[in-house]
């Protein structure tokens, strides 16, 4: 189904997992794709590969940390494919793993940068261009962190709750000028950013999903295709979970 076909798609963090799941769906659905990442050498095979399917992608290297770097992303793509139609804020990192009191200052100051002041970042310039062309839609990676806490991840668990009110307020303040924005919520999902768990804490993992396993990437991708989409034409400000039932314990 080519129903994106002539919109255009900006994913972060596309060099893998998630986000490399969702450039790929896009690139099906017919938009063209503007991957960045920190990962180059990732990223820009991703690209290749879209483009040896017959699609069209690109890739812009962005920190998403840097707010420079996002207007300049945001910029990039513009210049590229002349437009912005949806975008997906996706790029983020696990973080130190400490119990609060003993979290470090600059580990806090890390994860906060990366995983939420980047999704400021983005949308602030995103929404600049989707703006003057009266219409967009915005996804944002969120997490089931971004609903409940869990122990051992409080930079974590602030940023993706602080990322769900952002998506709210901004999804408030837009709506009338036609600019959809949402907040996918995944359940643990088989990427490498679970690497820097134990096998065994990734074996406790699955436990905690009703459905018995880890999510694919590819079962998020879905998720976030659909709400990028004019299905969706009614959807703003929603969280969505995609958890195999973890949150409904
Ligand atoms: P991943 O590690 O496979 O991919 C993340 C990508 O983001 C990597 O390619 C990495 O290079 C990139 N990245 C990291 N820091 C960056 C930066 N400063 N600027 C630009 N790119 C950067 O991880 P994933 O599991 O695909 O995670 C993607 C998103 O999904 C993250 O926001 C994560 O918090 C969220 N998420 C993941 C899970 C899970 O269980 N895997 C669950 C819920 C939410």
């Amino acid at each position: 189904d080519k129903d994106l076909q002539g919109k255009t798609a900006l994913v972060t963090g596309a060099a893998s997992g998630i986000g490399k799941a969702v450039a790929l769906l896009y690139a099906q659905h017919g938009a063209k794709v503007m991957l960045s990442d920190v990962d180059e050498a990732q990223g820009q095979q991703v690209a290749e590969a879209i483009n040896a399917a017959g699609g069209s992608a690109r890739f812009f290297k962005a920190d998403v940390g840097d707010a420079a770097q996002c207007q300049q992303l945001v910029q990039e793509t513009v210049s590229a494919f002349g437009s912005l139609d949806m975008a997906c804020n996706n790029a983020g990192i696990g973080g130190e793993l400490n119990m609060t009191a003993d979290y470090s200052l600059e580990g806090w100051q890390h994860i906060i940068n990366v995983n939420l002041n980047s999704v400021f970042y983005c949308l602030k310039y995103e929404l600049e261009v989707m703006l003057k062309q009266g219409a967009g839609s915005i996804v944002n990676m969120a997490s089931i962190l971004g609903q409940v806490g869990t122990p051992g991840s409080p930079g974590y668990v602030s940023a993706k709750h602080g990322m769900v009110g952002l998506t709210q307020t901004a999804a408030i303040e837009y709506a009338p000028a036609g600019i959809r924005i949402n907040a996918v919520g995944p359940g643990y999902i088989d990427t490498p950013l679970l690497n820097l768990l134990s096998a065994e804490v990734k074996q406790q993992l699955i436990g905690l999903h009703p459905i018995g396993r880890l999510g694919k990437a590819e079962e998020v991708a879905e998720l976030v295709i659909w709400l990028s989409s004019e299905k969706a034409s009614f959807v703003t400000g929603s969280y969505y979970p995609v958890d195999g039932g973890y949150l409904a314990k």
